[in-house]
């Protein structure tokens, strides 16, 4: 029996040790004692996020509106600061001065075939406490439409992008001269005014639809999360697609005494008045349209006919705002760095709101609090990171990421030098980890995904986001796929968060981290985003906040610990590869359309099946794109996968050969890591808005928040400029090129780093 005990207690530790050995395989860029440490103090810090305080946190910064320039907006940028300056933090406010715009007159009514006046107001609903504070809650309004007083007929151009007004075109219906609208969703709402005013649009109106956001998906609130009848979707129309930012400071601080833009020669504001309504507002319009009925996929979830117009609606559209600059608070907390204090890792989310913004940005806000109150915990236990770790709460995200991208524009020449890494989140809720960054950290946040465990269900939120994968794969291929790779790939960026400056401006790897999925979103920008429905609709017990802690939490001290920063690029040059075949395949189908196309013009195809009785134009016929030369990409993405091969090979061999390497040696390799993202950038930025100098993500210029990746040549492409597409291939090859001969020198000086 004793003796059984023993051997019991020495397979036991056997077990342990290979566990531990395992550990430190997925522990990269740390020693074997280096990895059981941080494991360790990872264990202690996960225990700490507490979901009452959560709770209480959201419930103070969202208890009355706090938008740019409100007195609440301050108020919080001071708790926040008293609050890491209390867990120990080094913390400042650093204020800029910002154009922001609020409105002064708001009228939309229709004028013919009858008299209706919108309402353009939410009203506060009775079990709602916060609802009501209407004397501090912005109008319902869409921040930098300029000021405009128009009267013209109404025409309804669905989700308002380019697709939607090719087939207007064949209806032969013209927006020119009219007030368009069009319904939030598939694209950016900037988007909207944007190809509307370049269509020739005076105009432009943006309603929810219940079908995409209020009945149709589920009951209304208060009764059910989604969109109730007079619930507006407020929100930015500045044209983020060229700059982020002051629109009169691009790519300098707004500083008290920056040279600022004319108003008049700022081209990030909409070309036309543009405002935002709720479906209540929105039936009466569209109700009376006439014209033919519109297709079938752009009918909403109205008790209407939806007719496109124009006829008979006729709107008056008036809308002005006081243009005045507004102080801006962005709380920046240090914690200093042991032996590496000049690398830097940075977490950040925002801290202002449309209103009281108890999802947006309040369930993210209190997630990174509880992140800061907890890793000052360990360090009165003794922790103490090797790299600088700086949180930053944002101020002015809501109208265009003003406070971020001040700062980083103020500090880029420090950032791009120090800052490793930056670590976004924003809204939180319930359900799976969502993430997107820099593929050269995909490797890296896949292992920190498989150390968190989901509060719903008893396995890692890495586990549970491959399962719903698995089945949501629509091909047996896809699924081999997903068993047998060992990360999961992340998303790539385009913006509508605080990353864009840091990635795609200044090339400082970044990732954006949040959870959700669960939780209906109908409240998105409007006065019910509060405390009341996120109790009662999201993550009601707040532990998808405290998972969200723990995983930027241990993604921010396995960062600032690691004795070798851990990048890869394997996973890069992977992402590489498929963009580039991407690239190849939209090009052949580009030509292989418009060959056919125009046969089908040549044959009348398009007269012959056309209903007499409907007006239907035919598309003109277009020129044949030439054949681009992708060689010059090619040859890079093998340059690419050869470099990052090879400091695979070097890392493994560092791995095997620890004993011997010393972490004082890694400096060089650690600061070329640092600047491996900004050899991605281009020198002259991207044509058309040199601000973006990232050559693999940008936001894209006709969808906004979603990503183009290679967007110099994705665009091109799509826009059939072919002569720029071929110029374009060039530039891009030419920087990766630029960054496999950076991986290689990386790779010599981290095997030198063994040797010594
Ligand atoms: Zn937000």
């Amino acid at each position: 029996m004793r003796r059984f005990l023993w051997l019991a207690l020495f397979l036991l530790a056997a077990l342990a040790w290979a566990g531990a050995a395992n550990e430190r395989e997925e522990l990269p860029g740390y020693s074997g004692d280096g990895a059981r440490a941080e494991i360790e103090w990872e264990g202690r810090f996960k225990a700490i996020p507490d979901p009452a305080r959560l709770r209480a946190d959201d419930q103070r910064l969202s208890a009355q509106p706090h938008h740019v320039g409100s007195p609440y907006d301050q108020e919080n940028a001071e708790w926040i600061l008293s609050q890491f300056r209390e867990w120990g933090w080094d913390a400042h406010i650093e204020n800029y001065y910002v154009l922001f715009p609020t409105p002064k007159e708001r009228v939309l009514e229709m004028v013919e075939p009858a008299k209706f006046i919108a309402r353009l107001e939410e009203p506060p609903v009775a079990v709602d406490p916060t609802s009501g504070q209407q004397s501090e809650q912005l109008p319902t309004y869409n921040a930098y439409s300029i000021d405009g007083d128009v009267t013209a007929p109404l025409v309804y151009v669905n989700y308002g992008v380019p697709a939607d007004y090719d087939q207007l075109e064949r209806l032969g219906i013209s927006v020119r001269g009219a007030i368009v609208i069009a319904r939030y969703g598939r694209s950016w709402r900037g988007i909207k005014p944007k190809v509307a005013a370049e269509h020739g649009a005076v105009g432009c109106l943006i309603y929810s639809d219940p079908r995409d956001d209020g009945y149709f998906e589920g009951d209304v609130f208060p009764k059910g999360a989604w969109r109730p009848l007079e619930g507006v979707q407020r929100g930015s129309v500045m044209d983020m697609t060229l700059y982020s930012g002051d629109p009169l400071t691009p790519g300098v601080a707004a500083t008290r005494d920056a040279q600022r833009l004319p108003l008049g020669e700022v081209k990030v504001l909409t070309r036309i008045p543009t405002l935002p309504i709720s479906y209540g507002d929105a039936e009466p319009l569209l109700a009376a349209l006439r014209g033919p009925v519109a297709p079938e996929s752009w009918r909403g979830a109205l008790g209407i006919p939806y007719h496109i117009g124009p006829g008979a609606a006729k709107v008056h559209l008036k809308v002005t705002f006081n243009w005045d600059l507004k102080p801006l608070y962005d709380v920046i907390a240090r914690l200093p760095g042991s032996t590496d204090a000049d690398q830097w890792i940075l977490r950040g989310n925002h801290h202002d709101a449309w209103v009281n913004g108890a999802e947006d940005p309040s369930s993210g806000q209190a997630a990174l609090l509880e992140e800061a109150r907890a890793l000052g915990e360990l360090r009165k236990q003794g922790w103490t990171p090797k790299r600088t770790i700086i949180y930053c709460a944002w101020d002015g995200e809501e109208p265009g990421l003003l406070g971020s991208t001040e700062w980083a524009e103020q500090h880029a020449g420090e950032l791009q030098k120090h800052a490793a890494v930056y670590i976004n989140s924003d809204s939180n809720g319930r359900g799976y980890l969502e993430w997107g960054g820099s593929h050269t950290l995909e490797k890296f946040i896949n292992g920190v995904a498989r150390d968190v465990t989901d509060p719903e269900k008893n396995l890692s939120v890495w586990e549970r986001l491959r399962l719903r994968e698995i089945s949501e794969a629509s091909t047996t291929e896809q699924r081999k796929d997903l068993r047998g790779r060992s990360e999961l790939k992340i998303a790539a960026l385009g913006s509508g968060s605080d990353y864009t400056p840091f990635l795609q401006h200044l090339g400082i790897a970044s990732l954006n981290l949040g959870y959700g999925g669960e939780d209906g979103g109908g409240i998105y920008h409007s006065i019910y985003d509060d405390f009341y429905w996120y109790t009662h609709f999201s993550d009601t017990d707040f532990v998808y906040g405290r998972t969200l802690a723990q995983t930027a939490g241990t993604a921010v001290m396995r960062l600032a610990d690691a004795d070798l920063l851990p990048f890869d690029f394997t996973a890069l040059s992977e992402a590489v590869r498929g963009y580039a075949n991407e690239l190849e395949k939209l090009a052949a189908n580009e030509r292989e359309e418009i060959v056919e196309r125009n046969r089908e013009i040549e044959e009348g195809l398009f007269g012959a099946t056309a209903d007499p009785r409907q007006r239907l134009v035919p598309p003109p016929p277009e020129p044949v794109p030439p054949h681009l030369n992708f060689a010059p990409l090619e040859d890079a993405v093998d340059a690419l996968s050869r470099s990052a091969r090879d400091y695979e090979k070097a890392l493994k061999k560092a791995a095997r050969d620890r004993g011997g390497a010393d972490p004082a040696s890694l400096g060089t390799v650690n600061r070329m890591l640092i600047e491996s993202e900004q050899k991605l950038l281009s020198a002259q930025g991207l044509p058309h808005r040199p601000w973006y100098r990232h050559e693999l993500y940008a936001p894209g210029s006709y969808t906004g928040y979603g990503v183009k990746t290679i967007p110099a040549v994705r665009e091109a492409i799509e826009q059939k400029q072919w002569q720029q597409a071929d110029e374009q291939i060039a530039v891009v090859a030419k920087t990766l090129n630029q960054e496999a001969a950076w991986i290689d020198q990386a790779a010599r000086e981290l095997e030198q780093a063994i040797g010594r």
